[in-house]
């Protein structure tokens, strides 16, 4: 799957392609309009995040000029939260979705998906461990014949662990990339969370744990390894 970035602020739009290459996407990044049109008119692509203000010509121009030419990938915009009017006109350009700045990572990523899943030839997005699947469409958590469904948060948590079994995961780091950094959420909140899911995974009988190491953090870990 390849992305194409048009952000012209150079510490967002190197934010973002590092986020979307650490999450298996590859992607490209530009800084203005015509460049975004040029890269777009490739065709090569799978998706778009384009910010809504960007030199030379908007974000809004850029994709009424691909609809224009039948380009259909799909496209999400980037706006500030003071953008209402742009977008509605960017609906009515053809976007597929927006997204507030400032936005949390995990939310950025949930919508990319979802954009992608918009194209046709979607499979399910499946993510396994341990013969443990969390379906990152239905949010589903499965072992063998049980499944159970998480919520929002629990589902980010547990893809994150499940990212990366074996390895700690500290407090602040769920913090920062599901609540975002500006989030007052307090750390007793990641801590209710893994509860539930614990339960859960306790629920359909898979042999994984959430271990929780003083000081540090939480990891996913084999009971086959205890
Ligand atoms: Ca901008």
């Amino acid at each position: 799957m390849c992305l194409l970035v048009a952000e012209d602020e150079p510490r967002l739009r190197k934010a973002l392609i590092h986020l979307l290459e650490n999450n298996k996407f590859m992607a490209d990044g530009v800084a203005t309009g015509v460049d975004a049109l040029e890269y777009a008119k490739t065709n090569n692509y799978d998706g778009m995040i384009l910010d809504i203000m960007l030199p030379e010509m908007d974000g809004i121009c850029v994709l009424k000029t691909l609809r224009n030419k039948g380009i259909t990938t799909p496209v999400m915009f980037l706006t500030a939260r003071t953008e209402v009017e742009q977008r509605v006109e960017g609906l009515d350009a053809g976007a597929d979705d927006y997204l507030a700045k400032p936005f949390s990572t995990s939310e950025l990523l949930a919508r990319v998906r979802a954009m992608l899943r918009r194209k046709d030839n979607y499979v399910p997005d499946l993510l396994t461990w341990n013969h443990l699947v969390l379906n990152r469409s239905t949010y589903e958590l499965n072992y063998q014949e049980e499944t159970r469904l998480l919520g929002g948060k629990e589902f980010q948590i547990m893809e994150m662990l499940m990212q990366q079994p074996n390895f700690i995961i500290s407090s602040e780091q769920f913090l920062s990339h599901i609540w975002g950094w500006d989030s007052n959420v307090e750390v007793s909140v990641v801590w209710v969370h893994i509860s539930n899911l614990r339960k859960k995974i306790s629920a359909i009988h898979a042999p994984v744990e959430i271990r929780y190491i003083r000081n540090a953090g939480y990891l996913l870990e084999s009971r086959n390894d205890l």
